[in-house]
């Protein structure tokens, strides 16, 4: 009943914030041969942040004058990571909702940020070990529950779809290597259907893989189809990856004959495109309209979470295809994590700003 209670006065969207380290290869602003400083900082309670204020001259009058930081600006949020956080302290936050989706409901995690501040890092890491992120450590809990659960008389089936939506086409990642040029096609632009009964959203003709979650070979191999699928369509990968989104979809049924009982969830996990264009929609005029249209889904996104977090009555979700798809886990009794990543570079300061606001709209 308590938890009911927090859940209506708080939206059931909550939103992280995690600040990668300093990477070789970052500029710090000087040569001076010092350790690199954050110009993001994060506070010790790990709810709170502050962005330094720009050294910069304001010598820029042009449409981002506006969004330079000039005086520290703090920030809070529902969790705070610092650079030193490793993968595994950040899983363990996010571990309740991979349960959530076990426990029959619609789940939805977001890694927002513009280019190179640690998105995919965060929700798909690298290779198996400590690095590995979100997506394989959320497989890893979901199969030890479910043999759990299976000891005390469910069954659960599980399906993964995975899809990229790039310029409002949604595009099937997950097609077999010998589809069929037909098959090649209609995988390249799918429509979203929302089901009036079940009130879920699909992603209509996307291939719907069986998986057994402890079979981390068939599912590194799913990983491996959908970076192929990926390549093929781009000349430039990080061109596409900054552009799309890529949602990956755990879908989860159980059974419990004896109690006849019966649930649904789904987790989906979803690396944005880079915010960096977003920014500029701060802009006015034609250059607003340029980036409304370059990435439609990011602008919408924004607008369902105003709209959810000031109670309007009109939710937006029908702007985009990521909102109308995701739109069982960002609506009524659904779970939604926004993690915002944030570059410790002062070169990122404007486009760190732009994400800590699109954060802070959430709350
Ligand atoms: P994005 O997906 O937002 O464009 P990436 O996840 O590719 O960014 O991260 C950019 C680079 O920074 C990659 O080389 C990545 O390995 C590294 N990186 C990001 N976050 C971290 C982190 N928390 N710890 C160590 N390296 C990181
Ligand atoms: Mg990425």
């Amino acid at each position: 009943r308590l938890h009911n209670t927090i859940q209506e006065l708080r939206g059931n969207v909550r939103v992280f914030a995690r600040v990668r380290p300093f990477l070789p290869s970052d500029d710090d602003g000087d040569d001076d041969g010092l350790p690199k400083n954050s110009f993001v900082q994060t506070a010790a309670d790990g709810l709170s942040l502050t962005l330094l204020n720009s050294a910069e001259d304001d010598d820029d009058d042009g449409p981002f004058a506006k969004a330079r930081p000039r005086e520290p600006q703090h920030f809070a949020f529902d969790r705070v990571f610092g650079p030193a956080t490793g993968q595994d302290e950040i899983f363990r936050e996010v571990g309740e909702f991979v349960q959530s989706a076990l426990d029959g409901y619609q789940v939805c995690l977001f890694s927002y940020g513009q280019t190179g501040s640690g998105k995919t890092h965060t929700m798909q890491g690298s290779g198996r070990g400590a690095m590995r992120g979100i997506i394989p450590r959320a497989l890893e809990q979901v199969a030890t529950y479910l043999e759990e659960q299976r000891e005390r008389g469910w069954e659960y089936a599980m399906h993964v779809t995975y899809v990229e939506i790039y310029n409002e086409t949604v595009r099937d990642l997950l097609i077999p290597a010998n589809a069929s040029p037909e098959t090649l096609k209609k995988a390249a632009n799918l429509d979203v259907r929302r089901d009036a009964k079940t009130g879920r959203s699909a992603a209509d003709g996307a291939t719907y893989v069986p998986v057994d979650p402890a079979d981390t070979q068939q599912v590194d191999e799913l990983m491996t189809l959908a970076a192929k699928h990926r390549c093929v369509a781009a000349t430039d990968m990080n061109a596409v990856s900054s552009r799309s989104h890529a949602v990956f979809t755990l879908h989860l049924e159980g059974v419990h004959r004896q109690k006849n009982a019966r649930l649904r969830g789904a987790l989906n996990l979803c690396d944005l495109a880079g915010s960096e264009r977003l920014a500029r929609s701060g802009a006015v005029g034609l250059r607003a309209k340029e980036a409304a249209h370059i990435n439609k889904s990011l602008s919408a996104l924004s607008g369902v979470f105003s709209a959810l977090a000031t109670k309007s009555r009109h939710v937006p979700y029908r702007d985009s295809k990521l909102t109308f798809l995701l739109m069982p886990a960002l609506a009524g009794n659904g779970k939604t994590l926004l993690m915002i990543n944030l570059s410790p570079t002062p070169a990122s300061a404007r486009e760190s700003l732009s994400t800590l606001n699109f954060g802070q709209k959430v709350r």
